[in-house]
């Protein structure tokens, strides 16, 4: 069996203990005779790998008692319409930052469905190398919520502040964040938000599942003519169980939060790991003339990497043979070009070892 580097942005690398586990596991599920992909989602066998994946996700990002975990499908792509169906069922505005692609989409879907929309602010003058600062952001004054991409999976661009802010009338704006590719990367206080989502298959485990972290408050607040699919109360009633959840995703992501936990020691472990990891890479490319990324240094994302090569001639030998030197899938995102290393919580500290050895020695011979 051979196990190469994989730099993709997702579905990205599983830690290699998940996939034994999994492959330990996968056709008779501790002495059960079957495996969880022929369980019945209300069976106790399963039910007890369900909540034991919340448990053990609450845990580990200290969810609070007054938010709901919901264990979702249709991608983070379905919460930008879900979002505005559930927040904006008494009316007001979505406000959102715009730092990149993915919180651009989020807008244009809410926009799509006739909600009122309005930007708080947007990196778009300095071309997404920079997030807005805190002090320049204005929200409406009827925002029901601000909507903002924590880390932009594309441009590799992550804020390095929580975009708190207060309305005319003094009420806070409820944040609500798209933490799809930074989401368990470091610790973070819940508390200061009012929905994190996330698509799965970054920083939680394959695709085909979606979470949602939401404040009791913000429930129970949707139109009441959306589809019962795409209300959070009612998901939120049936422990998101309303029909057939995506069951093996479900439990897989419950193993990538034991081994967070039980392996690395949990988030405050894993945020020094990722920051070595990253330290490393943007070290390799600032001492180089030949590698380059226009990212300024307090928002440099440390998940995603992207960088291009000083003559871009070269890309398609650089990816060829880092393919294959065992490092896969370094190409930047098809409406970015270039390169992109995406450095989640399983990609281990050796793969970027290889990765800027790599990148060093085609340089020396190609640059
Ligand atoms: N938001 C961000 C920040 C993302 O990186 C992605 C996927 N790359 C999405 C949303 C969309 O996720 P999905 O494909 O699960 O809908």
């Amino acid at each position: 069996m051979t196990r190469h580097y994989n730099f993709c942005a997702g579905p990205a690398a599983l830690p290699v203990a998940v996939l034994e586990r999994a492959r330990s596991e996968l056709v008779d599920y501790q002495g059960r005779g079957l495996s969880v992909m022929e369980m019945s989602h209300r069976s106790d066998e399963f039910v007890a790998i369900a909540e034991k994946a919340e448990a053990d996700f609450r845990q580990l990002l200290g969810v609070p008692e007054n938010y709901k975990v919901l264990f979702l499908q249709g991608g983070a792509s379905l919460q930008f319409s879900m979002l505005p169906m559930n927040l904006l069922g008494q009316g007001g505005s979505a406000d959102f930052i715009q730092t990149g692609i993915w919180g651009k989409k989020a807008l244009n879907e809410a926009k799509r469905l006739g909600y009122a929309c309005h930007v708080a602010g947007s990196s778009e003058p300095n071309g997404h190398v920079a997030v807005p600062e805190h002090d320049v952001l204005r929200v409406s004054k009827d925002a029901a919520y601000l909507h903002y991409t924590s880390n932009e999976t594309i441009g590799g661009l992550e804020f390095d502040y929580t975009p708190h802010m207060t309305r005319e009338d003094g009420q806070s704006v409820p944040l609500v964040c798209d933490m799809s590719s930074n989401i368990l990367s470091k610790p973070i206080d819940v508390s200061e938000f009012g929905v994190i989502y996330a698509g799965a298959q970054k920083n939680i485990g394959p695709a085909g599942l979606t979470l949602v972290v939401v404040r009791d408050d913000l429930i129970g607040r949707a139109k009441p003519d959306i589809p019962s699919l795409f209300d959070y109360q009612m998901l939120a009633e049936a422990g998101s169980m309303v029909n057939t959840p995506p069951t093996y995703a479900w439990y897989l992501a419950g193993l990538v939060f034991e081994w967070l936990r039980n392996d690395i020691g949990g988030l405050t472990a894993m945020d020094a790991i990722n920051q070595r990891k990253s330290d490393k890479l943007y070290a390799a490319i600032e001492a180089s003339d030949f590698y380059s990324n226009p990212i300024a240094e307090q928002n440099r994302s440390r998940m995603n990497v992207p960088f291009v090569l000083a003559d871009s001639a070269l890309d398609k030998a650089f990816l060829q043979e880092a393919d294959q030197a065992g490092l896969l899938n370094l190409k930047g995102h098809r409406s970015v070009g270039g390169m992109r290393a995406s450095l989640y919580n399983a990609v281990p500290e050796e793969a970027v070892d290889a990765l800027v050895a790599f990148m060093a020695d085609f340089e020396k011979r190609r640059g």
